[in-house]
């Protein structure tokens, strides 16, 4: 379904469907795996989540089980379950959670597996953005060793435009898996799709899942071009009226037809 290319500069994701974001059916009865494999609309939405999770691996943004990603589906999203790294997870393993961070009915099994230790910073972004509909977290190498400087990322290069503003913000540090660390992602999230994570790494969100792994690839390359310029010494930053000429032209840059109301490429 998809290249497996390491992240080397900008790459955009091919073969990736936008999928819908249906309402679960709660079906009393149901196991999980025929709750997410066999209840259509969800299923497909496991698969895509699932091959999603691969394809971090394989661009280089994640190593083992570190990082998860979630789509929002209906009333609630679906997550990775914690732990457990892409290459041994099916489509059956993905966690359906609701708004208030319970599990659907027919994912209660007992051989259920536990949804990510960071289950309330995507639930916190759907709750607060409704533009969200998938959620990536990654360590990738760039944009967490820039986390562990806890540095924000300037508006050294326009394309930073691409986050919503004219830097990316590094989020105070908190423990993995709390909410204090949501509720600081969150704050450095205000008017952004992006944000480093003090000393563990980054987080990108997407109208759908190719828009959020496009995301996080990009944030990862600038990440990268940050560091590299910084090697020979203080970039050069553009200027408050520079960052605002580049916004402006991000409000209709890449849009598919005069007067649609999301750009393809740009902050939604
Ligand atoms: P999970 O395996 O629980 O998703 O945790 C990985 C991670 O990156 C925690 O911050
Ligand atoms: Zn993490």
């Amino acid at each position: 379904m998809f290249q497996s290319t390491p992240v080397t500069g900008r790459q955009d994701t091919e073969g990736v469907t936008p999928l819908p974001c249906p309402i679960i059916p709660l079906k009393g009865g149901a196991n999980r795996s025929q709750f997410l494999m066999n209840d259509a609309p969800s299923a497909p939405l496991a698969t895509a989540l699932r091959a999603v999770y691969r394809e971090m691996a394989a661009r280089g943004l994640n190593v083992g089980a570190s990082g998860n990603v979630s789509v929002r589906c209906g009333d609630g999203f679906l997550i990775t379950p914690s732990g457990l790294p892409p290459e041994r997870c099916a489509a059956a393993d993905m966690v359906a959670l609701t708004m208030a961070g319970e599990r659907v009915a027919a994912d209660a099994d007992a051989d259920s597996l536990a949804p990510s230790s960071e289950w309330r910073i995507h639930r916190d972004i759907y709750e607060n953005t409704p533009e969200a509909g998938a959620v990536i977290h990654a360590h990738s190498p760039f944009a967490t060793a820039l986390a562990c400087q806890r540095r924000d990322i300037p508006p050294f290069h326009y394309m930073i435009a691409r986050f919503g503003g004219d830097s990316v913000r590094c989020a105070a540090y908190a423990t993995f898996g709390t909410a204090a660390l949501s509720t600081n992602a969150l704050a450095a999230l205000v008017r952004r799709n992006a944000c480093l994570l003090a000393n563990h790494g980054m987080i990108a969100c997407g109208r759908d899942l190719e828009h959020a792994l496009a995301q996080a690839i990009e944030l990862e390359t600038l990440c990268e071009q940050y560091w590299r310029t910084c090697q020979m010494g203080s970039p050069v930053l553009l200027s408050a009226d520079e960052m605002g000429e580049v916004l402006e032209r991000f409000r209709t840059y890449g849009r598919p037809k005069e007067g649609a109301s999301a750009a393809t490429y740009c902050i939604w």
